[in-house]
């Protein structure tokens, strides 16, 4: 596997990042995770948009133009992807604030930052799970209020994520305030009632998710009902369908929550529109 390290490409047995590093000593720093289908990454445009925004909002001085970010990616690809295997990945990029004596403020004057960047193949969910769907629970949001920043700490997500497993489930569906949805601990998460998607709005406590966006752009270019807004605790304890969402899950239709059947506990006639409108768009966009 090769990945890349501060301006080099090397085996990841060769990576050496210093212990002073303020992403591992503060988690000080933001990533992305951008899936590639066919040799191609998904969306660029919009991850590194969303990568700006977080790197602003941290304060981080982004360290590539985007025609840089599309050299670099495109070869970590090419390194990766070789005698025609391994054409679906998923890339995950990671940039910190440098190394530096241990101090909260930032280093002054600035150091480089950290680049970092690594490759996976990607696999998207088998067609059992399609079936079946997954199990989730509800839990109390408890993180920050700058959820939209995609942060390297995400020693809450860790733990949310855990609780879920440690439950026998596959996500964490967060309540804030114990009254309305914010989005699970890896993804995000509409609400189906009464044939109209309900999905939380893009705000400080949720990562504006590049796939809940597809998800959205498909329901207005195919006539299905949707709202934006924020939608109640009890709304997710009383919904139709729950469906999940991210770049390397895609959709995925949630049966089972907190213990009880999701409506009549098997995927619903949203997620059967949605899941093939998804495939479809992403064939369409990775032969354009
Ligand atoms: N929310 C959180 C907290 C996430 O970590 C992720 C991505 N894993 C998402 C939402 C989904 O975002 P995307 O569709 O861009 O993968």
């Amino acid at each position: 596997m090769t990945i890349y390290l501060n301006g080099a490409f090397m085996p990841i047995e060769e990576a050496r990042i210093s212990v002073l590093d303020r992403g591992f000593i503060f988690g000080d720093g933001v990533y992305e995770v951008i899936p590639v289908y066919s040799r191609r990454p998904f969306r660029l445009a919009e991850h590194l948009q969303r990568l700006q925004h977080s790197l602003d909002g941290i304060k981080l001085k982004n360290p590539h133009s985007e025609r840089e970010w599309t050299a670099i990616l495109s070869e970590l690809i090419e390194r990766n992807a070789q005698d025609g295997r391994n054409q679906d990945q998923y890339l995950y990029l990671h940039i910190t604030r440098g190394v530096a004596k241990r101090d909260h403020a930032f280093p002054n004057p600035p150091v480089p930052p950290t680049v970092f960047l690594l490759s996976n193949p990607l696999t998207t969910p088998p067609a059992e799970l399609l079936q079946s769907g997954i199990a989730c629970i509800t839990v109390a949001d408890n993180r920050w209020l700058r959820c939209d920043i995609k942060a390297i700490a995400l020693l809450p997500n860790v733990l949310l994520r855990q609780a879920a497993v440690e439950a026998g489930c596959a996500e964490a569906i967060l309540i804030r305030d114990d009254a309305f949805l914010t989005e699970g601990a890896a993804s995000n998460i509409f609400v189906v009632k009464n044939g109209k998607l309900l999905a939380p709005p893009k705000d400080n406590l949720m990562l504006p998710g590049i796939t809940y966006d597809v998800i959205l752009e498909l329901a207005a270019a195919n006539g299905i009902p949707y709202e934006v807004r924020r939608v109640t605790k009890a709304e997710v304890l009383g919904a139709d369908e729950l469906l999940l969402t991210s770049s390397t899950k895609e959709v995925l239709p949630i049966t089972q929550l907190d213990g009880k059947p999701v409506g009549n506990g098997k995927p619903g006639a949203m997620f059967a529109k949605l899941h093939p409108l998804y495939q479809t768009f992403k064939r369409e966009v990775m032969r354009k």
